[in-house]
């Protein structure tokens, strides 16, 4: 069977038009999983920091007898050595020590340690 020149030119376009919705598709559903891979890394540092931050604190209350309501400043685990440096969120949280008893905070990611 053989197709007239302008029956062949439809399904070649037909065809073009086809491939590249399938192209652009790919490249959003790529670029959603590499968004998703980006935060999931950005969570799990956060995550980490967050443990370090919460035991600089317990070290903190324990060799400085505070109580469960106490809340560090920054300045307090950094200067008594407790943490090198003070750590980020990747994301640009702003981390909340808040008292002993409680776990630090991210603004951004709202996780726990
Ligand atoms: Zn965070």
């Amino acid at each position: 069977m053989r197709l007239c020149p302008r029956k062949s030119a439809i399904l070649a376009s037909g065809l073009l038009v086809l491939l590249t919705c399938a192209f652009v598709l790919r490249y959003a559903y790529d670029q959603k999983q590499l968004r998703a891979k980006r935060h999931n890394s950005g969570v799990n540092v956060c995550r980490a920091n967050l443990r370090v931050i919460e035991s600089a604190k317990a070290l903190w209350a324990t060799e400085h007898k505070k109580a469960a309501n106490d809340v560090p400043k920054e300045a307090e685990i950094i200067a008594t050595n407790y943490m090198h440096e003070i750590v980020r969120c990747p994301d640009g949280g702003k981390y909340d020590l808040r008292a002993v008893a409680e776990r630090p905070r991210c603004s951004f990611h709202d996780v726990h340690p």
